[in-house]
């Protein structure tokens, strides 16, 4: 059987937690990985260290909201790495608050970086994709789209990246690309650490918790993201797309 050609995978905040985990992950099963965040210097060092580990990666610096800046970025692959065919969209913000307290721009943002976002570089990067017939896109979702006090903007996003998944996998399969949503529990990043802080809480405490409800007892890792993710997107889950996989360590929904 031939190679499979190195694939270009493009993964957004990947400057540390879930993104740099699936950045690291997908740059050692072989594929050139541009590792996309806000932070420059973070994303350089995530691409620095797979470099270091033998691997490719180069690191963009573009907020996924902003169409002029996702085309240029997206155009930047293309030109340094090559088409980018597998794309992740985990760039994410949390802008907490019950629904009575919630502000117009705290709604907007976590659309823009969630659900906008995912749709500017989803189509920036489809065109590469359908060109080569062939591509995988896997959107993060979240336990939260089925609904959690506190998050109506991120739970309304979460679940509307489901609907948005399931679109693409519709309008794209014809060209070989699949699209798929990974929909994580409880995992530990500095996402998950700022919000327990904010609501005053001892992360300990809450880890303790959160095993006593979690089926298999215990949180989970970046790395559990990324291996799911891994999967999707690799080169025999070609039949796999519309899906949305929860890994929580438990049933869902
Ligand atoms: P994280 O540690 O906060 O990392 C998110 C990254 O996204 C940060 O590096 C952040 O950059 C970047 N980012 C934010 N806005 C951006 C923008 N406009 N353009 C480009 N990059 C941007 O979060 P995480 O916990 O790893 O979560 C990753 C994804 O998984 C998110 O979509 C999140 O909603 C989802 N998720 C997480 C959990 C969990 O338990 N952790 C559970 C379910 C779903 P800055 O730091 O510069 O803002």
């Amino acid at each position: 059987m031939p190679d499979s050609p190195r694939r270009v995978a493009v993964v957004t905040g990947a400057a540390r937690g879930i993104g740099a985990a699936t950045a690291r992950r997908l740059a050692a099963d072989g594929m050139a990985v541009a590792v996309w965040d806000l932070d420059g210097t973070a994303c350089a060092s995530v691409a620095d260290e797979i470099a270091e580990a033998g691997g490719t990666a180069l690191a963009v610096t573009a907020d996924v909201s902003d169409s002029a800046q996702v085309e240029a970025a997206v155009t930047r692959v293309a030109t340094e790495l090559g088409p980018p065919v597998v794309l992740v969209n985990n760039a994410g913000v949390l802008r907490d608050n019950l629904l009575f307290k919630m502000s117009e721009p705290d709604w907007e943002t976590v659309m823009g970086v969630h659900l906008r976002g995912a749709f500017l570089v989803t189509r920036a990067a489809q065109r590469y994709m359908t060109e080569l017939r062939w591509g995988r896109v896997v959107n993060l979702s979240s336990t939260s789209a089925l609904g959690n006090r506190g998050q109506a903007n991120y739970s309304a996003a979460k679940a509307g990246l489901q609907g948005l998944t399931k679109t693409l996998a519709i309008e794209l399969g014809t060209f070989g690309i699949t699209a798929n949503a990974v929909a994580p529990g409880f995992v530990d990043t500095e996402m998950t650490r700022a919000t327990v802080a904010r609501v005053g809480m001892d992360f300990e405490e809450v880890r303790r918790q959160m095993c006593e409800r979690i089926p298999v007892a215990r949180i989970g890792r970046p790395e559990d993201i990324a291996h799911a993710v891994s999967f999707l997107v690799g080169e025999d889950a070609g039949y796999v797309s519309g899906q949305v996989l929860y890994v929580s360590g438990g049933p869902q929904g």
